[in-house]
């Protein structure tokens, strides 16, 4: 190894922060979540619904077993790594990596959620008994967490065959507690199917909204017809869904896939996390029915509205900022310069708050709890961790951008005081 080779191993090694807690959060991240998934589900279908019941309650191994659960998600796996691989939709490339070259990312993760979505209408037309997805659930969910190990720890393993300069700047510490929970290969690929993109988008996330439909169907078995509150919900989340696939592109240029290397992280958030606990305002209403009448309905879709609004359009904003600063739509933004050559807005909805997009976000998380009443602590779940997950998000970002741009991140921190709400935060 030549002396840049030296340098460069350094660096990987030892120059980086450690996040989340470093070993102390990799020790007990990996223990706590999955148990926490559990939790919620069981918390979600029991007759008191309560966060707050101590001890906890967990299932028993009996009830996290089924051998129909690991088919349907081996199933449901095998079925977008098909589709992934179906050659339709553009090709894109990715941000420039450290060796100078630019990897090839397929764009049809909307397609896959159609095709998803005409054979899961055939399916229901054929008669298959969806609504049992609600049974399957705590099977179906130490499933995915089962995965979600074994995965992890072939991505690990797999680490170490990778050249440096593939590994991720912060999963590299030596630590191999630590480097297994926050990855240390930054784009594994098994031939030309990248493994992390893949899960970014599409089993978990489109597997939410199977489930949410699932939750829908049980409902109606149960009672007859879906209520106002599941109808609500699921066309929430599948339009949140739908959005993310329809600007799949975006997700190149996210902290996922540019900064943070491939391991138990971001394996168990997109095949676990999401699915499971996403969906729990629909698991909670199929045993925990609510009414909601119109004028309540009205103002939480106008709630969701505006949420959706600001979210998608300062996303876009920026997204076609970075992709050509000259098109008509972001042109006449005010700008300051960086020393790296890029530019940031200080105008526009990034003039407003230096994360728009989370506040957007944040505001659809609440539309998605509302019509779950107020009654229970459960469905408002989401809304808490992501105040959470979003104010960790936006200070680790806060961090990237401020060691990229120095003094013109000062600046913009000046020019926009505040992080994600105007006057408050
Ligand atoms: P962002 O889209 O917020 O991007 C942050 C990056 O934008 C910065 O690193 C910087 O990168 C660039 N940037 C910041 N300020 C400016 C500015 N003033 N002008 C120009 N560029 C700027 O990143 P995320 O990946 O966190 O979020 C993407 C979306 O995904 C959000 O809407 C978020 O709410 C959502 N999300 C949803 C989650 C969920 O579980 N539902 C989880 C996480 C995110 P650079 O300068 O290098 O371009």
């Amino acid at each position: 190894m030549g002396p840049n080779g030296k340098a460069l191993k350094h660096k990987l090694s030892h120059d980086t922060e450690r996040e989340f807690g470093g070993t102390l959060g990799a020790l007990c991240i990996p223990v706590f979540l999955p148990l926490t998934v559990l939790f919620l589900i069981c918390t979600s279908r029991s007759p008191e619904a309560s966060v707050l019941q101590w001890p906890p309650q967990l299932p028993s191994t009996v009830q996290l077993w089924d051998p129909l659960a690991p088919v349907v998600l081996l199933g449901w796996i095998g079925l977008h790594a098909l589709l992934y691989l179906m050659p339709f939709g553009k090709v894109s490339e990715g941000l420039l990596l450290r060796d100078g070259t630019r990897l090839k990312y397929p764009i049809n993760g909307f397609s896959s959620l159609c095709i998803s979505a005409v054979m899961l209408m055939l399916l229901l037309g054929l008669g298959a008994p969806l609504g049992y997805l609600f049974e399957l659930l705590l099977p179906l969910a130490a499933s995915a967490i089962a995965a979600s190990f074994l995965f992890s720890i072939y991505l690990y393993i797999r680490s170490f065959w990778a050249p440096s300069h593939a590994l991720a700047l912060g999963g590299n510490t030596g630590n191999p507690l630590y480097d297994f929970f926050i990855g240390r290969e930054l784009n594994p690929r098994i031939g030309n199917f990248d493994l992390k993109y893949f899960c970014e988008l599409r089993p978990g996330l489109i597997g939410w909204v199977v489930v949410n439909l699932g939750m829908l169907m049980e409902e109606v078995e149960l009672r007859g017809s879906p209520s106002l509150a599941m109808i609500l919900v699921n066309c929430f989340q599948l339009l949140y869904v739908a959005d993310a696939l329809w600007n799949e592109e975006a997700v190149l240029t996210t902290m996922d896939i540019v900064h943070d290397g491939f391991g138990f992280m971001l394996v168990f958030g997109d095949l676990a996390w999401v699915p499971f606990t996403y969906s729990l305002q629909t698991a909670f209403l199929v045993k925990h029915p609510q009414t909601l009448s119109l004028f309540k309905a009205a103002v939480i879709i106008a709630l969701n509205g505006v949420g959706y609004y600001i979210f998608r359009k300062s996303n876009s904003q920026k997204n076609q900022f970075r992709r050509d600063l000259t098109h008509p739509s972001v042109a006449g933004l005010e700008t300051i310069a960086t020393a790296t050559g890029k530019r940031l807005l200080v105008s526009g909805w990034w003039g407003l708050v230096r994360h728009p997009n989370y506040l957007g976000d944040l505001l659809m998380a609440l539309a998605w709890s509302l019509p779950c009443g107020f009654s229970h602590l459960l469905p408002y779940f989401y809304v808490v961790y992501f105040t959470v997950l979003l104010i960790h998000r936006e200070a680790r970002d806060e961090r990237q951008c401020r060691a990229k741009y120095g003094l013109a991140w000062d600046t913009y921190c000046r020019r926009v005081p505040y992080r994600i709400f105007p006057y408050i935060y």
